[in-house]
């Protein structure tokens, strides 16, 4: 699979991080969009699109994102589906639900793929951020 289209989308956001979205074009046919081109510590990095994972609300089954206390619609109280577990199955829960808060949408299997899409997407913003620099000066 070859990645045959970048482009780059800089967006004013309050995250300081999150420095520009990329859209991306695999073998002219699929296209991914609202990749995240992020600085980390250690530099940039490229987080696939994803999106909250949510619960539904047991009175009138509005979706809340996880760990809401109060449903957003009605204001019932969400019950935790914590509370008859044992103390440790609990924490154990909730360290899975931490993870799993956020669910890629589309990702890629393999690392050496992702490397491949994080490569082209930080190219791509390099060559932007020349660009806009050149004509600012
Ligand atoms: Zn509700």
């Amino acid at each position: 699979m070859k990645i045959t289209e970048v482009r780059v989308f800089q967006k004013e956001s309050d995250d300081k991080k999150l420095r520009a979205f990329a859209t991306v074009t695999f073998d002219d046919c699929f296209v991914v969009r609202d990749i995240k081109i992020i600085e980390g510590s250690r530099g940039y990095f490229v987080a696939m699109p994803s999106r909250r994972v949510k619960e539904p609300c047991q009175r009138c089954r509005h979706r809340n994102v996880v760990h809401a206390r109060y449903c957003n619609q009605c204001g019932a109280p969400l019950e935790s589906r914590d509370q008859s577990k044992e103390h440790f199955e609990v924490e154990q829960l909730q360290s899975r639900e931490r993870q799993s808060e956020h669910r890629d949408i589309a990702h890629p299997i393999t690392a050496e793929f992702r490397e491949t899409i994080q490569k082209a997407v930080l190219n791509a913003y390099e060559k932007e951020k020349t660009k806009l620099g050149e004509k600012v000066s």
